[in-house]
């Protein structure tokens, strides 16, 4: 018994290393319809408790998140209207805390990543774990790194930091647009594949995707931004191969950084 108690705690251990911090079934199990088969409803049973987990229909999420987005009148608002809001799952699947952004309010290139990681979750800003670091040094060497708003499309942590599913981006997206609006940056660019796709509504991978300009529009065609698309910083830790095109990315932006601005004709 004890041999066998060793060698699971020693698989756990060997598992957390490698990074599993959550485990999944290939489906997802719908444990209140398992609960109603195994002990059925009986006449004069007390009440079931509430769920925990609040889930109005995406719509409706939508909607709500867009009137506390609205009302936010500036970035520090906002975050304590993602805080309060209640509309994602995310929230409700093991996050510790909402996570919003790091960097300088009013700088010119806003960067948008997936959503956070572990060690985001834990410390509460974006891109503070081994890609973040990466992503640092490479906008260090850019001298990008006092030039830069971070954020996700997402704002809590994916269980087993799995991609976040369109739905879960659609709900977090008036908050993003949000923060579009009031941080005003001049381009954005978006890190890895799921940012792109949910960014520019399209469907080619991010290899096609990066280091091209694309026209970023608001959903109520307000706001109009150009965006570039790059590789992942997690991406690049595991294909080191691929930082050179990373590295062309980044000396795409910071070139149409620094061009001078026509005057207007
Ligand atoms: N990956 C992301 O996309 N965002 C983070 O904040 C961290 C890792």
């Amino acid at each position: 018994m004890n041999a066998d108690k060793r060698a699971i705690e020693s698989l756990l251990g060997f598992w957390s290393q490698a990074g599993v911090d959550a485990c999944f079934l290939d489906a997802p199990v719908d444990r209140l319809a398992q609960r109603e088969r195994v002990a059925p409803k009986r006449a004069g049973a007390a009440p079931a408790a509430a769920p925990a987990r609040p889930a109005p229909d995406l719509a409706s999420a939508i909607e709500q998140a867009r009137l506390l987005a609205a009302g936010a009148a500036d970035l520090a608002q906002l975050e304590a209207a993602i805080a309060a809001f209640d509309g994602c799952g995310l929230k409700f699947e093991g996050a510790r805390r909402a996570v919003f952004s790091r960097g300088v309010a009013d700088a010119p290139v806003m960067i948008i990543g997936e959503g956070p990681g572990a060690e985001e979750d834990a410390q509460g800003a974006p891109f503070v774990g081994r890609a973040g670091k990466l992503l640092d040094k490479m906008l260090a060497a850019a001298g990008l790194s006092d030039r830069v708003f971070i954020t996700n499309t997402v704002f809590w942590r994916p269980p087993g930091n799995r991609t976040p599913t369109p739905a879960e981006q659609m709900v977090c997206a008036p908050f993003l647009e949000r923060s579009i609006a009031l941080a005003k940056p001049r381009f954005l660019m978006l890190a890895g594949g799921a940012a792109a796709k949910a960014m520019l509504k399209r469907d080619e991978g991010i290899l096609s995707l990066r280091g091209r300009w694309f026209d970023w529009k608001s959903e109520d065609g307000a706001l109009q931004l150009p965006a570039l698309p790059t590789l992942h910083p997690a991406f690049l830790l595991r294909q080191p191969g691929a930082k050179k095109r990373a590295w062309a990315d980044l000396l795409t932006l910071t070139e149409r950084l620094d061009r001078p601005e026509r005057p207007e004709t």
